[in-house]
């Protein structure tokens, strides 16, 4: 469905990112895999993943907390055809009460989350434009329509993004460009790892009673949502089908802010 588009998805080394990546491959698109780790590590991903589903997969580096970082990425990406699917999935949380939230952190949060969309959309939409035919596809969180204690950071740059997703949307409402942010609940990947060990550390659970613990306080059907089932979600954003669904801030958690 997608062969012969390119697909730029940051953050795509690792969880979510990696997840949607394979999805949008598996329908034929070309990828440019974005983040941090390990070389040998990124190079063997993107090999395999060039193997596993025959389509061009490139890797292209960068700190996204970096206007100019930003640039140079979004410029080489121009220089393997232009950008025709932009995921903005690249994030990092914090988790401190307000009044100890360490500023540098905050402005980490805000840039990456945040600021990060507002600069690799700005520099893709020309040429999607000019092709009258794009997608756009942000990675907020159940945290951008709804808050929680100790993640202020977060929870203003997911609130933001879907604002920013839905001012784009309607910039491009008269054209082939559509631009829509995904919402998931909790997802077990390295970034939520981090919060089950901390309540392993904190409360002395087990890594079950954990898990378990973190579902149980926000999450109602109990499970995670996969990042399978958000590529899935995300190749549908980007079908014929999806052509009207614009400014969406597409929940997919299980039940999370039903409540
Ligand atoms: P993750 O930690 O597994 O992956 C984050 C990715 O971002 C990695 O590839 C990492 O290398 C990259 N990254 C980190 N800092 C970067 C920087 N400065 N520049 C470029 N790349 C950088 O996290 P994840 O859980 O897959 O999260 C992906 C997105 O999904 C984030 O925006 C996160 O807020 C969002 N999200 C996650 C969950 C969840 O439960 N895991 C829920 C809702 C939303």
């Amino acid at each position: 469905m997608l062969a012969g588009k390119l697909a730029l998805v940051t953050g795509s080394t690792s969880g979510i990112g990696l997840g949607i990546a394979r999805s949008l491959a598996a329908q034929g698109c070309g990828i440019v895999l974005n983040g941090f780790g390990d070389a040998d590590a990124i190079e063997s991903l993107r090999a395999g993943l060039a193997k596993e589903f025959g389509v061009r997969v490139v890797f292209e580096g960068g700190d996204l907390t970096r206007q100019a970082d930003i640039e140079a990425l979004m410029k080489r990406c121009e220089g393997h055809g232009g950008v025709d699917v932009l995921v903005n999935n690249a994030g990092i949380q914090h988790v401190s009460p307000v009044e100890s939230f360490p500023p540098e952190r905050w402005d980490a949060v805000i840039a990456l989350n945040l600021t990060s969309a507002f600069h690799t959309t700005r520099l893709a939409l020309p040429t999607m434009k000019a092709r009258n035919w794009g997608r756009i596809v942000n990675i907020a969180s159940a945290h951008g329509l709804v808050a929680s204690v100790e993640k202020s950071a977060y929870v203003a740059a997911k609130h933001g993004i879907v604002g920013l997703t839905k001012v784009v949307a309607l910039e491009t409402a008269r054209t082939g460009v559509t631009c829509n942010a995904i919402c998931p609940g909790w997802v077990l990947t390295p970034l939520v790892q981090k919060q089950i060990d901390a309540r392993m550390a904190e409360r002395g659970l087990s890594a079950d009673a954990a898990r378990a613990a973190l579902l149980g306080e926000k999450q109602p059907s109990g499970e995670f949502v996969t990042p399978e089932q958000l590529g899935a979600l995300a190749v549908f954003l980007c079908s014929p089908a999806g052509d009207q669904v614009r400014g969406a801030a597409w929940a997919m958690d299980g039940g999370w802010t039903a409540q």
